[in-house]
């Protein structure tokens, strides 16, 4: 053996020895090639706002782009069932929200168990919602909505982002609570349907702070409330739901990233490293601040924090979901 192989022996053991068992070649430390982040609701929207900050955040500490990907229907089902089959590599994984703890309920064959079928890589950020009407709705306060809705009932319609988006679970709420069930419209994400509800093609929607704030400060819809316990930072004097009557009333949108289950957890590590540097960003940290969404703590930004969280979501949600009898099929 001559000198000059040792050292190149040396080099192609270290290689081997700190690359990622079961990642592509075994030379390759992952992530060697461009990562997907899969998006369930429509490109512009408030979860794909939040994923597309998080992503190219995430791509500076892997040294890879995280592509974001828009497979949009079903109320986030189709593109969870689609990273729930992908190869468990670290090359796709799930951005998703409370729809992952809301459509077993929902749908009776749901093709992946939100538990069982994930490797969880953490929890990302939380956004309130606001409750919105058309410009030109007659209603101006909440409980102004309530009783045109109560004259109305038949002509009022709410929009949503599908059966298993938050859109619907507020609506759901929102109807329980005022005793009256309207016509809704579902659309592919609540970028669609806050442009219908700009049109003045629909009535009332539920959406993320992350894409409604300029057009309730431009005035171009009428805001009713937020759908926290608290009033938030963003709309200091907006009245919460609750303050307008209705009782016990909150719903916060949280998010989470997911792999396929099986990804190996030296991938995890990295994605769950890539996730904390990235809401450390202090790009990250202004969009969020602009967006009115919360970053999370970082003891939540963690594949424990992330399940953990799922599970409890899974637990007060799947009872409220029964009793108020919605089902998608
Ligand atoms: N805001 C949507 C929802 O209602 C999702 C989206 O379009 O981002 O769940």
């Amino acid at each position: 053996m001559t000198a000059s192989r040792i050292p190149r022996m040396a080099l192609a053991f270290a290689a081997t020895a700190f690359a990622i068992p079961g990642i592509g070649h075994a030379a390759d430390p992952y992530p060697s090639r461009p990562i997907t982040m899969v998006v369930p609701f429509a490109a512009g929207g408030p979860t794909d706002v939040v994923a597309r900050s998080v992503a190219a955040a995430m791509s500076k500490s892997l040294g890879q782009s995280v592509v974001v990907e828009n497979r949009l229907g079903a109320g986030g089902t189709v593109s969870a069932s689609y990273v729930a089959k992908a190869a468990p590599d670290g090359y796709t994984i799930l951005i998703h929200h409370n729809g992952m703890a809301t459509a077993p309920a929902l749908y009776s064959k749901l093709p992946y168990k939100p538990l069982s079928d994930f490797s969880f890589v953490g929890q990302v950020a939380d956004v309130p919602m606001t409750l919105l009407g058309r410009h030109d709705l007659p209603a101006n306060t909440l409980p102004e909505l309530v009783s045109y809705i109560q004259k109305n009932q038949n002509k009022v319609n709410l929009a949503n982002a599908g059966l298993g988006a938050v859109s619907q679970l507020c609506g759901m709420l929102f109807q329980k609570a005022i005793g009256v069930e309207l016509q809704t419209i579902p659309y592919q994400g609540t970028a669609p349907a806050l442009t219908a509800l700009l049109g003045g093609q629909v009535d009332v929607l539920c959406d993320q702070t992350t894409q409604t704030l300029p057009h309730i400060k431009a005035e171009k819809v009428k805001l009713y409330g937020v759908t926290t316990a608290q009033r938030i930072a963003a709309l200091p004097n907006t009245p919460t739901l609750r303050e307008g009557g209705l009782k016990d009333f909150e719903v916060k949108v949280w998010h989470g990233i997911y792999a396929p289950k099986g990804t190996p957890p030296a991938v995890i590590d990295k994605l769950d490293g890539a996730l904390k540097a990235a809401l450390k960003d202090p790009a990250v940290v202004s969009r969020m601040q602009e967006l009115g969404a919360v970053i999370v703590p970082e003891d939540k930004q963690t594949p424990e924090g992330l399940r953990t969280w799922l599970a409890s979501e899974i637990d007060k949600w799947s009872p409220i979901i029964k009793a108020a009898g919605v089902k998608a099929d």
